[in-house]
């Protein structure tokens, strides 16, 4: 049951988040061995966990290419992108530099909802940059007219 809460931010593990985040950044098939390689990692590790995100309809993996995201997984990449810059943003609020701010959102993003990033990004007024790039907004954080909250 890898894939059951996907849909509030809380269902992959740091390692995956990791993984999804650096396939999105390569904007390309990722190698096996290049994770590997990257990370530090076994390979075989490495397959074993591109399976079990292949098994959640996030990556598509296709032999002697790579992992590469599927349009879900580019959404939920997308997200998990906006979750690190929003906790890292919100830290240096608090007296960390902005290194110190990724690396410890870095620590336990993983760990925090959909619904709350949302929420933060509306109560910090949906900035547009955070510590290590552009932050985006959808209708989630946005939200829509008529809707609660
Ligand atoms: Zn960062
Ligand atoms: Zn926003």
């Amino acid at each position: 049951m890898p894939c059951m809460k996907i849909q509030d931010g809380l269902g992959l593990s740091p390692r995956k988040v990791t993984y999804l985040k650096y396939i999105f950044e390569r904007a390309g098939p990722v190698k096996t061995c290049d994770l590997a390689s990257r990370f530090d990692v076994d390979p075989s590790t490495i397959t074993k966990t591109l399976t079990e995100l292949s098994a959640c309809g996030l990556l598509r993996i296709a032999p002697y290419h790579g992992a590469s995201l599927s349009p879900e997984g580019r959404l939920y990449a997308e997200f998990l992108v906006k979750r690190h810059r929003i906790l890292a943003l919100a830290l240096t609020h608090y007296g960390l530099s902005r290194e110190e701010a990724c690396t410890e959102a870095s620590r336990f993003e993983s760990l925090v909802s959909k619904d709350a990033i949302d929420r933060m990004c509306k109560a910090m007024g949906h900035p547009s940059h955070g510590v290590c790039g552009e932050i985006t907004h959808d209708t989630g954080c946005l939200g829509h007219a008529g809707e609660p909250g």
